[in-house]
Parts: structure tokens; sequence; C-alpha cells
């Protein structure tokens, strides 16, 4: 399986993920097809598990605190 994903819109040539531009015709890809654009999705997606899972650990922790206290 080739990776020739996306479609130029002005030739139709099919081009591969990695590269800005049409290699036969040269006009720049759309922004969603850019690997950059790509890129940051998974950062920022990253990032947005990254903050859940502190935010779950720090509730996790408040609540043990909670219960320690109501305890005494
Ligand atoms: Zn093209």
């Amino acid at each position: 399986m080739r990776f020739r994903l996306f479609k130029c819109a002005e030739c139709g040539h099919r081009m591969r993920l990695s590269g800005h531009a049409c290699g036969r015709c040269s006009s720049p890809k759309h922004l969603f097809q850019r690997p950059s654009i790509h890129v940051a999705v998974v950062s920022v997606v990253a990032l947005a598990a990254g903050v859940l899972v502190l935010n779950a650990i720090a509730t996790d922790i408040t609540e043990i605190a909670t219960d320690q206290s109501d305890a005494g």
C-alpha cells in the first residue's frame, strides 16, 4: 500500500502525505493535507489527554485528603 492519500485540487495528481505542494503542478496543498497539521493535531490530543490524566490524579488526591479529614 502506498501513501498517496490526497488528490491535488488543481490537477488531480495523487499526492503523498509528506510535502506541502503537488509534485506535478506545484500548487500548495490544502492546510489539512499537510503533515504539520497532523503533527499539531496529535500534539494537541496528547496534551489534552495529559491534562485529563493530571486532573484525574489531582481529583483522587483531593478525595483521599477529604476522606482522611472526615474520618478524623
Ligand atoms: Zn497538482
